[in-house]
C-alpha cells in the first residue's frame, strides 16, 4: 500500500514511484503549499477516496507556466536528436513502472486491468518511441524550390488540457510530439484521474527531463482549467475532451490568435455491407464498442446493417453484451468495469431512459447493478428514429445503438448524418467495395473489416466537423507543435542549429 494514495501495487520495485497528497509537479519537483483546496480522487469500483491532489488556484497555475517558459529556451536549442533520446528514456521509466502505473490507472478510471495495461502503458512506450524515431528523421531544415530555406521552430510553452478517460494516452499523445518539437509543456489533467498525470511527471524527472520542461498542475475545469487558459503566458493550447469546453477553449485561443488543437467527442458509425459477415462485424462492433465500458471518444456507437438483417443483428449483439464480465477491475477475468462516477452512471441512464420513454426497444441492459461501484448493464437499443437523441448525441458508456439501413448508399447517408466526424468502420467481403465507402465516409479515421490500431502508433487521429481540430500520432502530430519560417536568400544556415534560439524567458516568442 502506497500510505499517501492507499493504493496498493503489485511487486513494487525498491524504488518505487510514490505520489505525494496535496502536490503539484512544478520545477523538476513536488510542490506542497498549504493553501491551496484539496480535491478526492475516488475508485469508481469500491468509491473509496484514493488519494487528494490540489485544486490548484491562479497563482499556482501561473507559477507553472512561468516555469515552463523560462525552461523553454534551453530545451527548444537542444539538438532534436537530444530531445528525442530523452522521449526514449521516458518510455524505458514507463515501461519499468508499466505495473505500477496500469494499477494506478484501473484504480482511478476502473478499466480492466488488461485493457490499462495496453492503453496506458504498451501504447505510450510506443507512441514515445515512435515519435522520438520520427523527430530525429524530421526534415527539421530544407530547401524548398525556390532554393530558399524552410526551418521548423516550436510554437512555444503549451498548455495541455486531457480527459479521464485514457488518461496516460492521452497525455502522451500531446507530450510527446510537443516536446519532440522543442515545446515545454504544462499539463492539467482531469480532476477525476490526475494521480496517473503526477506519476508520469515523476517518471519525467527519473528520465532525465530538465526541470520546467513538463509540469502537472491538478485542479477543477471550472479553477484551475479556467485559470490556465485565462493566463496569457502559454502559446498554444492542446486539449481533448468535450464539445462543450472545447469551444470554450478554441473561443479564447482564437481570440488571442493562439494555436489549438481540439480532440473532441464523436459518435462514430459501424457501416455492415449485404456481404459483410454479420456475426464478426456485430461481435467486433460491440467489442470495441464497450471497451473502457463505452467511454471511448472513437467508439462505434451506432451499428448500421443491412435493414432485412437488423434482427438478427440485435440479437447477436445482445448475445456479446450479455456475455461481459463485470466487477473488480484489478481481476484479470473481469471484461467490463464501472463507468468513471456516479455522475456519468446518471448521465448514460438517462439517455436511455428517454430513448426508451420515446419507444426505443432496449434488447439487453438499460440498468445500474446494485451494490458498490458505478457498474452499468453493458446496453442494446434499438427501434430508434434517426434524429433520436441517443443517435446523435455522446453517450459515453456502454451503450450500442443498432439501425437498419436501405443500402450502400443510405449507409453512408445515415453514417455522416452527424455533427461529429471522428472514426468510423466498415464491414465488406469486398475489400474494394470498402475501400469506395471509405472514402465517401467524412471522418478522420475508417477502419475496414475490425482492423485494429496498427503496432506501430503512427497514423494521423483526429476529428473531421465537431469532432475538432488538428491530429495527433505521428508525423502530423509534430507538425502541430511547429511554427514554420522561410529564409529567403542563400545564407549558410548552421546545420548544427536546427532549432532557432527563441525569445528570453517572459518575453512574447511570437512577437
Ligand atoms: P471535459 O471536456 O469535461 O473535460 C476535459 C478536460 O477539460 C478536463 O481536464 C477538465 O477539467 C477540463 N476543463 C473543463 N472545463 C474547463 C475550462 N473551463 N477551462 C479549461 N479546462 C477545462 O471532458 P471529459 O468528460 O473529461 O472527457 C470526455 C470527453 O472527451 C468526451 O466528449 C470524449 O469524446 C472526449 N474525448 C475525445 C478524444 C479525442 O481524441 N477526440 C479522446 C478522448 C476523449
Amino acid at each position: 500500500m502506497s500510505p499517501e494514495t492507499g493504493v496498493s501495487t503489485t511487486a513494487a520495485p525498491v524504488d518505487a514511484v510514490v505520489v505525494p497528497d496535496r502536490s503539484v509537479f512544478i520545477g523538476g519537483g513536488w510542490v506542497s503549499p498549504d493553501d491551496e483546496a484539496p480535491l478526492d480522487v475516488v475508485d469508481p469500483a469500491t468509491e473509496r477516496i484514493i488519494g487528494t491532489v490540489l485544486d490548484a488556484s491562479a497563482d499556482l497555475a501561473h507559477r507553472a507556466l512561468l516555469d515552463a517558459r523560462e525552461a523553454w529556451p534551453a530545451w527548444a536549442a537542444l539538438p532534436p536528436s537530444r530531445r528525442a533520446g530523452l522521449l526514449d528514456a521516458l518510455a524505458a521509466e514507463l515501461e519499468r513502472h508499466g505495473d505500477a502505473l496500469a494499477e494506478l490507472a484501473t484504480h482511478e478510471i476502473g478499466m480492466p486491468i488488461r485493457e490499462s495495461r495496453a492503453v496506458q502503458v504498451d501504447l505510450p512506450v510506443k507512441v514515445l518511441r515512435s515519435t522520438a524515431a520520427i523527430a530525429r528523421q524530421l526534415a527539421w531544415d530544407s530547401r524548398d524550390a525556390s532554393g530558399s530555406s524552410v526551418v521548423r521552430e516550436p510554437v512555444g510553452v503549451v498548455l495541455a488540457i486531457t480527459p479521464w478517460n485514457f488518461p496516460v494516452h492521452q497525455i502522451v499523445a500531446k507530450l510527446a510530439p510537443a516536446l519532440a518539437a522543442g515545446c515545454t509543456v504544462v499539463l492539467k489533467p482531469a480532476e477525476l484521474t490526475p494521480l496517473n498525470a503526477l506519476f508520469l511527471a515523476e517518471l519525467g524527472r527519473r528520465a532525465g527531463l530538465p526541470a520546467g520542461v513538463f509540469d502537472v498542475v491538478t485542479g477543477t475545469g471550472a479553477t484551475t482549467g479556467e485559470a490556465l487558459l485565462q493566463d496569457e503566458t502559454w502559446d498554444m493550447v492542446s486539449f481533448t475532451g468535450s464539445l462543450a469546453v472545447g469551444r470554450h477553449i478554441g473561443a479564447v485561443a482564437g481570440s488571442r490568435i493562439k494555436r489549438a488543437t481540439l480532440e473532441l467527442g464523436g459518435k462514430s458509425p459501424a457501416v455492415v455491407l449485404d456481404d459483410a459477415d454479420l456475426d464478426l462485424a456485430v461481435r467486433t462492433t460491440v467489442r470495441n464498442c464497450f471497451t473502457n465500458a463505452g467511454q471511448k471518444c472513437n467508439a462505434p456507437t451506432r451499428l448500421l446493417v443491412p435493414a432485412d438483417r437488423l434482427h438478427d443483428a440485435v440479437r447477436i449483439a445482445a448475445e456479446s453484451a450479455d456475455a461481459y464480465v463485470l466487477g473488480d477491475p484489478l481481476d484479470p477475468g473481469t471484461t467490463m468495469g464501472p463507468v468513471v462516477s456516479a455522475e456519468q452512471r446518471a448521465k448514460v441512464l438517462r439517455f436511455v431512459d428517454t430513448a426508451r420513454a420515446a419507444g426505443a426497444t432496449v434488447a439487453t441492459g438499460g440498468t445500474a447493478v446494485d451494490g458498490t461501484g458505478f457498474f452499468l448493464r453493458p446496453t442494446i437499443v434499438t427501434d430508434l428514429a434517426e434524429d433520436a437523441e441517443i443517435v446523435r448525441e455522446e453517450v459515453f458508456g456502454p451503450v450500442l445503438v443498432v439501425q437498419g439501413h436501405a443500402g450502400e448508399d443510405d449507409a453512408v447517408r445515415m453514417a455522416n448524418d452527424t455533427p461529429y466526424g471522428l472514426s468510423s468502420e466498415v464491414w465488406s467481403a469486398d475489400e474494394a467495395r470498402a475501400a469506395a465507402i471509405a472514402r465517401r465516409i467524412r471522418a478522420g479515421q475508417v477502419r475496414v473489416n475490425g482492423v485494429r490500431t496498427p503496432a506501430l502508433p503512427v497514423s494521423p487521429f483526429g476529428g473531421y466537423g465537431q469532432s475538432g481540430l488538428g491530429r495527433e500520432m505521428g508525423p502530423f502530430a509534430i507538425e502541430e507543435y511547429l511554427e514554420v519560417k522561410a529564409v529567403l536568400g542563400d545564407p549558410v544556415l548552421d546545420p548544427t542549429a536546427t532549432t532557432a534560439a527563441p525569445a528570453a524567458a517572459g518575453q512574447d516568442p511570437l512577437a
